[in-house]
C-alpha cells in the first residue's frame, strides 16, 4: 500500500487520477489533496477519499473548507493553507508517491520539493520542469527520485523507451524521437481567421478534455513546444532528435526511432487516466478505466509535419531551448501572461506568440544554474511580458 499526495487534485489531472486510485484501494491510500481555491470540489473529494492533510492555498477558502468537513462531523482531516503548506505535504514520510499536477509556475516549489525529498514524482505539471530545466533534473539525480511522466506524448515515450530506462538517462540506441500534436482546435481554420478567435473556440479541444491553461496552450501549439523541451530534460536529448509530427486521431502518443530501423508507438484512446494509471502501478499494470481503443472505429492514422507560420508558439519555444540558459524560464513565463491575458480577453489570440516572442527578445542571455536565478528571472519575464501586453 503506497501513500499518495495529489497536488493540484480539483483539477482535469487531479480528478482523473482520483478517479484511477479510487479503482484500487489496495494500491493506494490518500495522504494529501490540495487545490488553490475550490474547497467544494475538494470537500467532495475529502468525503470519498478521506486524506489526512487537504491544503487550500486561499486561506478564505480553506476556513471554508474546515467549517463545512466539521459540520459533516469529518474531524480527522487537518485543513491547511498557503502556499509553504504545499511543500509540507509532499514531504511527509507517510507519501510515497506525488502526483504533480499544479498547473503551471505555482506547481515548481512543491515538485521541486517533493524531487529534493526522495519521493516517486508523477509529473503533469510540465512548466515545473521547463522553467527549472536541468536544476530540476539535478534534484532527482541526486536524492534518488524515481521520476514517471504523465503527459502521455512523455508517458508514451517512456513506455517504448528500452526496459529498465530511467528518465534523465541518455540510451544510445534511440535515433530519435517521434513527438505528436494533435494541431489542435485550429489545425485547419483559415489563417485570417486565427486572430479573431475567441477563448471558448480555443479551449474547445477536438480530442482532450483539459485545464483552460493547457488547452489554450494546444490551440497556440505553445503545449508542444513546452512538451518539446520537456522531452529534452526528461530523455537528455538534444531538440535535434526531437521531431513533431502532427496526428489529429491523437490514438499514437509518441514513437521512439530506434538505430536499427524499428519504430515503436504507444497507442490508445485519448484519455489521461491511461498515461495516470500507468505511472500509478509501474513497473506494474493495472486497470484505469479507459475504454479499450477500437482500431476499426479509427480506421485511419493521418500525419502531417507542423506549419510553423500558423504555430509560431513552436518556432520559438525551440528557439528557446537552442538558446538554452534561463530562456526557457522566460518562454514559459511570458506564456503564462499571455495566456491569462487572452483568457481575460486583454490580447488577441495571436497576440500570445507576439508577446512571447516581445518577451525573449528583450532578455538577455544567462545562464539558469540558481533557483534564485530560475525565480527572478520568471518575475522578471512576467513584468516585460506584462509591460507589453498593456502596450497593445
Ligand atoms: P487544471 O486547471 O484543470 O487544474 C489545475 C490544478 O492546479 C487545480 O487543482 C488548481 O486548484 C491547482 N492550482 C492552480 N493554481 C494554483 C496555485 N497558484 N497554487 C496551488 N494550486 C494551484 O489543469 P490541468 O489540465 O489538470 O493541468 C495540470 C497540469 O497538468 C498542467 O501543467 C498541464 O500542462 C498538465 N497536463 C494536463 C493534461 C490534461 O489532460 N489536463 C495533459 C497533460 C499535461
Ligand atoms: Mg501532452
Amino acid at each position: 500500500m503506497k501513500g499518495i499526495c495529489v497536488l493540484g487534485s480539483t483539477g482535469s489531472i487531479g480528478i482523473s487520477t482520483l478517479d484511477v486510485i479510487a479503482r484500487h484501494p489496495d494500491r493506494y491510500r490518500v495522504v494529501a489533496l490540495t487545490a488553490h481555491k475550490n474547497a467544494e470540489e475538494l470537500f467532495r473529494q475529502c468525503l470519498v477519499h478521506k486524506p489526512d492533510y487537504a491544503v487550500v492555498v486561499d486561506s478564505k477558502q480553506a476556513q471554508i473548507l474546515n467549517q463545512r468537513l466539521k459540520d459533516s462531523s469529518i474531524f480527522n482531516v487537518t485543513v491547511l493553507s498557503e502556499s509553504p503548506a504545499l511543500e509540507e505535504v509532499v514531504q511527509l514520510s507517510e507519501v510515497d508517491s506525488v502526483m504533480a499536477a499544479i498547473v503551471g509556475a505555482a506547481g515548481l516549489m512543491p515538485t521541486l520539493a517533493a524531487a529534493r525529498a526522495g519521493k516517486t514524482i508523477l509529473l503533469a505539471n510540465k512548466e515545473a520542469l521547463v522553467m527549472s530545466g536541468i536544476l530540476f533534473m539535478e534534484a532527482i539525480t541526486r536524492s534518488g527520485a524515481q521520476l514517471l511522466p504523465i503527459d502521455s506524448e512523455h508517458n508514451a515515450i517512456f513506455q517504448c523507451m528500452p526496459a529498465n530506462y530511467c528518465a534523465g538517462y541518455t540510451s544510445k540506441t534511440v535515433r530519435r524521437i517521434l513527438l505528436t500534436a494533435s494541431g489542435g482546435p485550429f489545425r485547419t481554420i483559415p489563417l485570417d481567421q486565427l486572430v479573431n478567435v475567441t477563448p471558448e473556440q480555443a479551449v474547445a479541444h477536438p480530442n482532450w478534455e483539459m485545464g483552460k491553461k493547457i488547452s489554450v496552450d494546444s490551440a497556440t501549439m505553445m503545449n508542444k513546444g513546452l512538451e518539446l523541451i520537456e522531452a529534452c530534460l526528461l530523455f537528455s536529448l538534444s531538440d535535434d532528435n526531437i521531431e513533431v509530427v502532427l496526428h489529429p486521431q491523437s490514438v499514437i502518443h509518441s514513437m521512439v526511432d530506434y538505430v536499427d530501423g524499428t519504430v515503436l508507438a504507444q497507442m490508445g484512446n485519448p484519455d489521461m487516466r491511461i498515461p495516470i494509471a500507468h505511472a500509478l502501478a509501474w513497473p506494474d499494470r493495472f486497470e484505469s478505466g479507459a475504454e479499450p481503443l477500437n482500431l476499426l472505429d479509427v480506421q485511419r492514422l493521418d500525419f502531417e509535419p507542423p506549419d510553423e507560420i500558423r504555430f509560431p508558439c513552436l518556432r520559438l519555444a525551440r528557439q528557446a531551448v537552442r538558446e538554452g540558459g534561463i530562456m526557457p524560464t522566460v518562454l514559459n513565463a511570458a506564456n503564462e501572461i499571455a495566456v491569462s491575458a487572452f483568457l481575460e480577453r486583454r490580447i488577441g489570440f495571436s497576440e500570445i506568440a507576439n508577446s512571447v516572442d516581445h518577451t525573449l527578445g528583450l532578455f538577455p542571455q544567462n545562464s539558469a544554474d540558481s533557483l534564485e536565478m530560475v525565480l527572478e528571472s520568471d518575475q522578471k519575464a512576467r513584468q516585460i511580458s506584462d509591460k507589453f501586453i498593456n502596450s497593445l
